[in-house]
């Protein structure tokens, strides 16, 4: 055993990949990389009515995504079901667990009477204690020996202490009577064998925790460390669904949001560090710790998620951006860029990632540089064109070309152009971008010359003089 931190997540494939599990996959991810530890990937794919390879790969294409790689090999919790049956019979062969022979009559029966007489209905089998001697040659499941008082104590992180008497646990079944393990045995076998030493999942599972316990102990094996961390919820104070918006982690990825504004806002979503909002990942590995997550639901707000996505565009880099906005525009099904806009793109990032909070409006800003010539003015682009005399855009036309073409010229020249025109700049941006862009709402008139570049630029307000 090392002290090697290792955690793991865990989901069953049988959609895509939750935001709420997306979550806790981050908390996973983001405890372990802090602590130079393990992230491992256990798909729980026991179900196999409901899990499909395409839940599967679609989680994988959600973690992508989001960035959450993963250490080693992808785990099939299916394929490890005869490692979980060995420790049934480990358990069996201990005395720790043992074979019941009740059939489903005998256990309804029960129940009935127990209801009847107001005791607890949680089955008692006659055949914990047994003689092997007696048993009959017939079907039976493999049962745990629960222990039958006191009470168990999980020591959790996030709730603290939560004590269950263990009156109120039952001789869990771990092998069915077709041999197969359940799901509780297997999430053990599992956690075990893969070295887990923090359990960080959603705290619908904390009462599964106490069941889990009682497996551990018989087995002697160390119980992780547990951190159940309270569900996601709505602005409305209700558990988050589908009526409050996207569930599904790639949909935010389809509506535009990077990746690194989603790490940062589903790491504020039920952790703090202090005040701080923005982070980077640097930092959020560096700060992530058990003791920042709250013990009261996180609200989803959509405003706080875009806030935070505008800042991580802002200090993007922009290559790195490009690319992204391109794996947007795939998962978003628009039309991909051609390389010349995609360069196009990428020179006019650094004056169109300061305001954007997500992609589409990114690349709403972007339209001048990805449009291509005749530029349709629309209506009030097409009023600015208008207010300025015929001929002013064939004056200005020298004067650009023979200006060097940095901001600082540009700004000269056409400060100067305006002065001799008796008029002032402001008057001439408004058909200037109406000529570049055939909009009102642009970048300035001067980056979107030096990204456009001169002849493009010229040839611009050349077809927007002659349109006149
Ligand atoms: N497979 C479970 C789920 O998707 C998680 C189990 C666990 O983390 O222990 O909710």
């Amino acid at each position: 055993m090392t002290d090697q931190v290792v955690t793991r997540f865990a989901p069953s494939p049988t959609g895509y990949l939750h935001i709420g599990g997306a979550r806790t996959a981050l908390f996973n991810w983001l405890y372990a990389r802090g602590r130079g530890g393990k992230f491992l990937l256990r798909i729980e794919d026991t179900d196999r009515v409901r899990s499909t390879p395409a839940a599967t790969a679609a989680i994988l294409q959600g973690l992508g995504w989001l960035g959450l790689d993963h250490d080693g090999e992808v785990i099939s919790q299916f394929e490890r079901a005869p490692r979980h049956a060995e420790v049934a019979h480990e358990l069996l062969a201990a005395g720790k667990a043992y074979k019941c022979f009740s059939t489903q009559e005998e256990i309804e029966t029960f129940r009935e009477a127990a209801r009847a007489e107001g005791r607890s209905t949680l089955y008692r089998s006659p055949w914990r204690d047994a003689d092997p001697a007696t048993h009959p040659d017939a079907p039976h499941v493999i049962r745990i020996k629960a222990p039958l008082e006191g009470t168990t104590v999980i020591r959790d992180r996030v709730q603290g202490d939560v004590s269950i008497r263990n009156d109120q646990l039952d001789d869990m079944v771990l092998l069915r009577s077709d041999g197969t393990p359940v799901y509780m045995l297997a999430v053990v076998v599992d956690d075990h064998d893969m070295g887990v030493t923090h359990v960080i999942r959603g705290d619908d599972h904390l009462n599964n925790a106490a069941r889990q316990m009682m497996i551990y102990e018989a087995m002697g094996w160390t119980v992780p460390v547990w951190a159940h961390i309270p569900l996601i919820h709505g602005p409305d104070g209700k558990k988050l669904s589908k009526r409050h918006g996207a569930l599904g982690a790639q949909e935010y990825q389809a509506m535009g949001y990077p990746a690194a504004g989603m790490r940062n806002y589903l790491a504020r979503l039920g952790w703090s560090h202090g005040d701080d909002e923005f982070f980077t990942d640097e930092q959020a590995r560096e700060w992530f710790d058990l003791d920042g997550i709250g013990k009261s639901p996180a609200r989803f707000d959509l405003k706080k998620l875009e806030n935070l996505c505008g800042q991580h565009i802002a200090v993007s880099d922009d290559a790195a951006l490009r690319h992204e906005i391109e794996e947007y525009m795939v998962a978003a099904k628009l039309p991909p860029l051609t390389p010349a806009q995609s360069d196009a793109l990428e020179r006019a990032m650094y004056c169109l990632k300061d305001r954007a909070r997500t992609f589409p409006e990114l690349l709403e800003k972007a339209e001048f540089a990805l449009t291509s010539r005749p530029i349709v003015p629309d209506e009030k682009a097409a009023a600015a064109l208008a207010s300025v005399s015929d001929g002013i855009l064939n004056e200005l036309t020298p004067h650009l070309q023979n200006a060097s073409w940095t901001r600082d010229s540009l700004e000269e020249a056409l400060n100067a152009f305006a002065e001799a025109k008796e008029t002032k700049f402001g008057k001439l941006a408004g058909p200037l971008r109406a000529a570049l862009a055939g909009r009102s709402v642009t970048p300035s008139v001067f980056d979107m010359m030096l990204v456009l570049g001169r002849d493009e630029t010229l040839a611009r307000i050349q077809d927007a003089a002659d349109a006149a």
